[in-house]
């Protein structure tokens, strides 16, 4: 095989398999991986390989809020990379990752003023359970090691996040390698009482109490903590309802367990307030974040931290004064200098009310779809919406991978998950643009029906 970029065919490339993908049936690419390819991108817009324009119905990995080629991002990154391209994250620091923290602190629900940072999600959530457990242990708690996750729960690929996630396909290939003492919460979606659902389903808050059975299985004693996603992304979108949050924040706190709201797709602005904690009006002791801090463009994920917890390292006993934990690229100088650049952007263009105006638009014009037969139920809040159909006749998947493929062909990148269409358009959307993303969605649906 030659090294020599002349000779770079990328379709070549990708038909071997030389790219082994993430999260990608890479056997399927073979057939023509040309309209997968993406070559560029503008504003709320991808161009293929093919040449065809896409709208961005996911932000990327619902991670591009300000959509792409931001000019006062790539001007960020160039004058960073300039003047301090790296910093070494351990004992040192830098200008740009201080102020990062302090704007995101200020951002974040009072009590909550402290930021580690990482470089994901996943990293972000293997982080705050490992604050969990240190927390416990300073506090001579360190029986508390149980980390309690949610059925249909998504916190990314570490052996944590895995270990607490709840997607039985990520979890049987490595299930001889998961993290001792985990359980998980039953997921709060019972289509029966809440489908069609616009926002927060009203029906549900007492499922929350499932935290109590856990509770009495394994007793208080031997559990740190409880994460949980606001709103489950990743699983298609599932809202939790009206008072199911505060709910677990009761129980967590009578109990002395931590709770962990991983808000990786939730945080900055996509439910219309800076994080979902706001949004929902709970308070946890951790917000897990990562994707729109940095809008996708440097790797960025961190953890915000409750001043009770940080203070508890800060004045525990001499062994402790170490967090024995953190990355090479914790706080990068490009990915804080971008995080600086779009929380100025999300702030001076007022996007969480940008979010706040467009919810309605996405709720009216995705909820038209309900007449279609072949669906089984709509949901949505915030920027963030999903459609279940049904699976056809032992085919499950089969509808989804076909309008996803038909969606190529017809504008739009979608993202879709075995049946299940999830959407998190871009906060620089117009309405006219999600609803013809709406109306080419029907057209897809009702042709593969
Ligand atoms: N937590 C949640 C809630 C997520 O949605 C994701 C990614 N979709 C992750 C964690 C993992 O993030 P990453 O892929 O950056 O590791």
């Amino acid at each position: 095989m030659s090294h020599a970029t002349g000779n770079f065919d990328p379709m070549a490339t990708a038909r071997e398999g030389t790219y082994w993908q993430p999260f990608t049936a890479n056997r399927r690419l073979s057939a023509n991986p040309a309209p997968r390819t993406m070559v560029g991108a503008e504003g709320a817009y991808y161009k293929t390989l093919e040449g065809n324009r896409l709208f961005d119905t996911l932000s990327g990995l619902w991670c591009t809020p300000l959509g792409h080629a931001h000019p006062l991002i790539a001007e960020a990154v160039k004058t960073q990379v300039e003047t301090l391209d790296f910093a070494p994250s351990f004992q040192l620091t830098h200008p740009g990752a201080l102020q990062l923290a302090q704007r995101i602190a200020t951002m974040a629900p009072d009590g909550m003023n402290h930021v580690f940072f990482a470089n994901s999600g996943s990293e972000a959530v293997d982080t705050a359970l490992k604050v969990a457990l240190g927390y416990h242990r300073i506090r001579a708690e360190g029986n508390r090691f149980r980390m309690i996750g949610r059925e249909r729960g998504y916190h990314g690929v570490g052996f944590g996040g895995m270990s607490v996630g709840g997607i039985v396909s990520n979890r049987k290939m490595f299930a001889a390698g998961m993290m001792p003492g985990v359980d998980h919460l039953r997921h709060p979606y019972v289509p029966e009482q809440m489908a069609f659902s616009r926002g927060q389903p009203a029906w549900g808050a007492e499922m929350a109490d499932d935290l109590e059975r856990l509770v009495a299985l394994h007793d208080a004693s031997t559990i740190a903590a409880v994460i949980v996603e606001p709103v489950q992304g990743s699983t298609g979108v599932l809202v939790p309802p009206v008072g199911y949050l505060q709910r677990l924040r009761e129980i967590c706190t009578r109990h002395g367990i931590l709770l962990i709201f991983d808000e990786v797709i939730t945080g900055f602005g996509r439910m219309g307030a800076a994080f979902g904690a706001q949004r929902f009006g709970v308070t946890p002791d951790m917000i897990c974040f990562a994707k729109a801090v940095t809008n996708g463009i440097v790797p960025m994920g961190g953890v915000i931290v409750s001043d009770e917890i940080y203070n508890t390292f800060m004045t525990g006993p001499e062994s402790a004064i170490e967090f024995c934990h953190g990355y090479t690229y914790s706080g990068h100088p490009l990915a804080a200098a971008v995080g600086n650049v779009v929380l100025d952007v999300m702030e001076r263009e007022d996007l969480f009310a940008q979010v706040r105006a467009l919810e309605p638009v996405l709720e009216e014009s995705i909820h038209t779809l309900s007449d279609l037969p072949v669906v089984a139920d709509i949901r949505n809040i915030g920027l963030t919406a999903a459609i279940d159909l049904k699976p056809a006749e032992g085919k499950p998947g089969a509808r989804g991978l076909a309008i996803f493929e038909a969606g190529l062909q017809q504008g739009q990148l979608l993202r879709c998950t075995a049946d299940t269409i999830s959407f998190g358009p871009p906060f620089i959307s117009t309405a006219q643009e999600l609803r013809d993303m709406v109306a080419t969605v029907r057209n897809l649906i009702s042709a593969v029906a």
